[in-house]
Parts: C-alpha cells; structure tokens; sequence
C-alpha cells in the first residue's frame, strides 16, 4: 500500500526513432537529429508508440505508467510541484 516510489532499472535513454543511445541529458539525437520527448518522472525518452500523458500545470511528458505511479505516492508533478491528480490528466 504505502510503498515509496521506486523507479525502473534504467531509463531507456535511447532515440525514439533510430534507437541510438543518448547520453545524459541531451535533447537530440546526434545520429538521426530527433528531438527527444523526455519523461519528467525517469527521464527516459518517450518513443511515439508509448503511452505518454502531460502535466496541465507545465506541460511536462511522462509515460502514463509513471507519473500515476508517481501520484499514487506523491500527489504532486515531479516537475512544477503544483498538485495532482490522475482526473487531471489529459
Ligand atoms: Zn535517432
Ligand atoms: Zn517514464
Ligand atoms: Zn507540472
């Protein structure tokens, strides 16, 4: 019930189009020069087949798995901090 929130192994950090790696925080793909959709809550990037939603607050993207995880323990946008809830929700 109350578990803290715990994040995945690794964010997949790899271009949503051709599948490169891309280090750190970067925003684009060197190889195919994608912009990357980054999610607020692992930071992994957020390919076109996933199911991603966005904060109404600050529009930041997530994958939708995250971040109701991520309200189910916190409540409020990793983000913005502005509080939260899953009807809120695009
Ligand atoms: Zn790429
Ligand atoms: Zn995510
Ligand atoms: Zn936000």
């Amino acid at each position: 019930m109350n578990q803290p929130y715990k994040r995945g192994t690794e964010a997949t950090v790899h271009c949503s189009r051709c599948g490169a790696y891309i280090p750190g925080e970067q925003e684009w793909c060197r190889y195919c020069g994608a912009i990357q959709e980054r999610c607020i809550v692992c930071k992994g990037t957020i390919g076109p087949e996933e199911d991603a939603t966005k904060c109404p607050h600050c529009e930041g993207i997530a994958h939708r798995i995250d971040l109701l995880a991520w309200l189910k323990v916190k409540g409020t946008c990793p983000r913005c901090k502005n509080r939260l809830k899953k009807e809120d929700l695009p």
